[in-house]
């Protein structure tokens, strides 16, 4: 059966459309498999499987959530560090509740945002200890090289810790900032210093071309889309200007909302593959 959005429309929805018609979906039994999420920052695993998640625990399935980094960068100068990591801690647990995600069942790994990789050792040992604790079948990750740094290093830790495990394990990477392109951000909606890096992006994923191949697996969550936008509220230091402050920019600000928007199409992408398959995979 082939993934349908009723939400999407226009120049992306046509895109969306046509990735949809080739992608696999699904089954029950998929959904009710015990699942690890791993964001590299708090908002990330609402943004790229929010929906998953809900519908995953919607049918009873185990599903955990690991935040990677603290978060302590993204208002550089408008906060202190301190107070923006103690509001994002809170966040994340907060919009993992909305998800059905139970406290018990976060974990904050609590490095310092930007710099992931200078902890590539201890998270790997970390997330090896997570692994055999909770035994997920499922593990979610960002996908292949999506900047910024902590996304795919947060994807080359996890997976050299469940390689180090060796449990059967399906991965199921996740788009965020790959959706940061033509054309499903369009560059003249873009502030001018973000247009740039736009039309580069554009050019190495040519226009969308290899997104199609990309991506081999979507799960509908029309009827999520209410409660996958009430835990991204959780994130209110991502998602509203904190102490009324004008220069505090949100989500909605990037690409004058359209990027947003790519998280609320009634789908989620993802590509598919088992453990063993992941060096060959990684050439697309
Ligand atoms: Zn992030």
């Amino acid at each position: 059966m082939n993934a349908q959005t009723s939400s999407s429309s226009g120049r992306a929805g046509r895109f969306l459309q046509r990735i949809l018609n080739t992608v696999s979906t699904p089954t029950e039994e998929d959904l009710r498999t015990s699942a690890l999420v791993f964001a590299p920052h708090p908002d990330d695993e609402t943004l790229g499987c929010g929906g998953t998640i809900l519908r995953k625990r919607d049918v009873g399935a185990d599903v955990g959530i690991v935040f990677m980094t603290d978060g302590r960068t993204s208002h550089r100068r408008l906060i202190s560090e301190d107070r923006l990591v103690a509001m994002r801690a809170q966040e994340a647990i907060a919009a993992s509740r909305v998800l059905g995600v139970d406290e018990r069942r976060v974990t904050l790994l609590d490095f310092a945002d930007g710099q992931l990789d200078r902890h590539r050792d201890e998270a790997q040992r970390r997330i090896v200890t997570l692994l055999r604790e909770q035994s997920p079948r499922e593990i979610y990750i960002p996908c292949r090289e999506e900047p910024p740094r902590d996304h795919w290093v947060t994807r080359e830790i996890v997976l050299a810790a469940a390689r180090e495990v060796g449990a059967p394990t399906t991965v199921l990477e996740y788009p965020v900032w790959f959706w940061y392109h033509w054309p499903w951000v369009s560059v003249m909606a873009s502030a001018a210093n973000q247009r740039r890096t736009i039309l580069k992006n554009s050019l190495r994923e040519r226009f969308g071309l290899r997104f199609r191949r990309v991506f081999n697996y979507a799960v509908s969550v029309d009827t999520m889309l209410e409660r996958k936008r009430s835990a991204l509220e959780q994130h209110a230091t991502q998602m509203s200007q904190i102490d009324g402050n004008e220069n505090w920019l949100t989500l909605e600000d990037v690409c004058d909302g359209e990027w947003l928007a790519c998280f609320f199409q009634g789908v989620e992408l993802f590509r598919r593959y088992d453990l063993e398959g992941a060096e060959q995979s990684g050439s697309a």
